[in-house]
This record gives structure tokens, C-alpha cells and sequence, in this order.
């Protein structure tokens, strides 16, 4: 076992990034960013064990890569580009070495992935393994929001809902290994940063799909003050989600509308423009209900149904 400041050093080593949006990278008090003429986009996550994720359950590299994208989606829903990332771990003294480095190898190959590097962080000892990634981004002219969407907006998804979730339903089920597809959809989320970049300036309302599609398309009709209709038909579902959430005793369509782990981009798009990408899903109405239509037009209920992690 490494005393402190060598776990420390060994840390700093596995993180090493050059990037020009670096002055001062990690090892100093603090990180030095060259200036920019961008607004800074800035946010926050945290990932405890236990509640998004088991080491049971996960390799640490992954636990340590999803500590970061999860992060990273929310300045893909904001059109943001990365500059940068700040992480900080909170370790059991009882967890293993070579778990910690594993998270930290995992967080060190994703900062490559999005050419986000890690300019700094902190650790501590607590009760509980969890893991605070704050991203930093280059906002784009017009950045997205959640408050822009406008009754006859159209509603559109970037990827497939639902497969996440069932990925995570076969793994808490003992229903599939980890190389199952869905599975793997739900072990490596990725953040649509090159989606959310191509849709700033067009896209008048945008959020990632964390908690279910439901649910945070409430915070873009809370937002913006608008509802929605959407066509259960329309969802992009993968085609084998039909066979395998029934399996599961789930519904596919349920688990697109309410699975989440998707951190796919919904958005809205003004009345006559083209979107350069997404499946449309339905359309902004006044609101302020959200209602999902069936084939014959007429409403599903999909309350309480929600799906909550690991708890
Ligand atoms: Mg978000």
C-alpha cells in the first residue's frame, strides 16, 4: 500500500494530459486554463456507490469512464465544447489499491476519448466510494437551453431509448453477461457532444436524457412552459428490445419513456426546420400536460412506473 502522497503522485501520473487549453495542469494548487472568448459552460456530477453504480457489478476502468461521460452529457445538452475536467474521489480506507487505479485509468482513457483533460482534483477518505466530475466548456454562440421550446416545436431524440436500462435490468438480474449489448449500452454511455455542437443554433430546447425521457422532457416543459405530444410509435427502440424487456417481465416502450441511462439529446426544433439529425418523436404543444399517444390516438398512462437505479 502507497502512502499518501505517492497514491497521490500515481494519480497525477495515470492522468498526465498535454492540451493547449492548458496553462497549468494538474499538480499545482490549482490548474491554469488559457483564456478564451467563449462563455464558460460549467457543471457538476456525482456518483456514489451503491447508487449508480456496484463494484460488483462494474469493472472499475468503467466506473470510472461513466464518472466522467455522465458529466460530459451535460455539456453535449448544451452544445458545449470540453475544455477540461476536475475530479474528486472520495475512497474507504478499507477499498483496495488496484480499485482505485482502475477508476482512475478509467476516467484517464476517457479524458482522451473527449479530448477533456483532468487538470485536477482531490482525494479523501470517507464512508462511502463516490466520484465528483466537474466539466468545464466552450459555450457555442448559441448555446442550448431548457427554456426556449415553443408550442409546434418539433420533438425529436438523438440514438435508441431503452436499451440502457434493460442492459442494467439484465445485470442486476443475473440475466446476461457483461458482453450482452445492452449491457454494454449501459456500462459505456456515451455523451453526444458531436450531436449537441451540430444542433446549437438550431435546436430551440435540449436536455440529456439521464433520468428517463419522461421525466426530464418535465424539465423542458417546466422551463420553457411548454407540454408535449408524443407518438408511441415513432420511439427509436433498438429492434431487440421488443424480445428482451417482455423477457424481463418489462416493457420496451416503458423503459424508452422511463428507463434513463440513455444520456442520448432530446430537443425541440422551430416549426420548419430541418434538423441535421434525430428522430422525430413528436411535437411541443401549450401545454403544460405531457401525454403519450398509442397508434389509435389515444393516450397511455405511463405513471409510476419509474425505474431507480441501483435503489
Ligand atoms: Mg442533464
Amino acid at each position: 500500500v502507497l502512502a499518501e502522497f505517492e497514491r497521490i503522485g500515481e494519480i497525477r501520473r495515470r492522468l498526465s494530459y498535454e492540451s493547449a487549453e492548458v496553462v497549468l495542469g494538474i499538480g499545482d494548487d490549482a490548474a491554469i486554463l488559457a483564456p478564451t472568448e467563449c462563455g464558460q459552460v460549467c457543471s457538476v456530477d456525482t456518483q456514489v456507490e451503491g447508487v449508480h453504480f456496484r463494484l460488483d457489478r462494474s469493472a472499475p476502468p468503467d466506473i470510472g469512464e461513466r464518472a466522467l461521460v455522465v458529466a460530459l452529457s451535460d455539456l453535449a445538452a448544451m452544445g458545449a465544447t470540453p475544455r477540461a475536467a476536475l475530479v474528486s474521489l472520495i475512497v474507504p480506507t478499507s477499498l483496495d489499491e488496484t480499485i482505485l487505479f482502475g477508476i482512475v485509468d478509467g476516467i484517464a482513457r476517457t479524458q482522451h476519448t473527449y479530448a477533456c483533460p483532468v487538470v485536477g482534483g482531490n482525494l479523501a477518505r470517507g464512508g462511502e466510494l463516490s466520484i465528483t466530475t466537474t466539466v468545464l466548456g466552450a459555450a457555442p454562440t448559441a448555446p442550448l437551453t431548457r427554456g426556449g421550446a415553443r408550442p409546434g416545436d418539433g420533438l425529436f431524440v438523438t440514438g435508441e431509448l431503452g436499451s440502457a436500462a434493460c442492459g442494467l435490468a439484465l445485470l442486476l438480474g443475473n440475466r446476461a453477461n457483461v458482453n450482452h449489448p445492452f449491457v454494454q449500452r449501459w456500462q459505456h454511455p456515451v455523451a453526444r457532444i458531436a450531436e449537441g455542437r451540430r444542433l446549437a443554433g438550431v435546436s430551440s430546447a435540449a436536455i440529456d436524457i439521464s433520468d428517463g425521457l419522461l421525466q426530464d422532457l418535465g424539465h423542458i416543459a417546466q422551463a420553457s412552459g411548454v407540454g408535449f405530444e408524443l407518438t408511441l410509435t415513432t420511439l427509436p427502440l433498438h429492434p431487440d428490445l421488443l424480445q428482451t424487456a417482455p423477457s424481463l417481465g418489462l416493457q420496451a416502450h416503458v423503459l424508452a419513456l422511463t428507463g434513463g441511462e440513455d444520456y442520448e439529446l432530446a430537443f425541440t426544433v422551430p416549426v420548419g426546420r430541418e434538423p441535421p439529425l434525430g428522430t422525430r418523436i413528436g411535437t411541443v404543444t401549450s401545454g403544460p400536460q405531457i401525454r403519450v399517444l398509442d397508434p389509435n390516438g389515444h393516450e397511455v398512462d405511463f405513471a409510476n412506473t419509474g425505474f431507480d437505479h441501483f435503489e
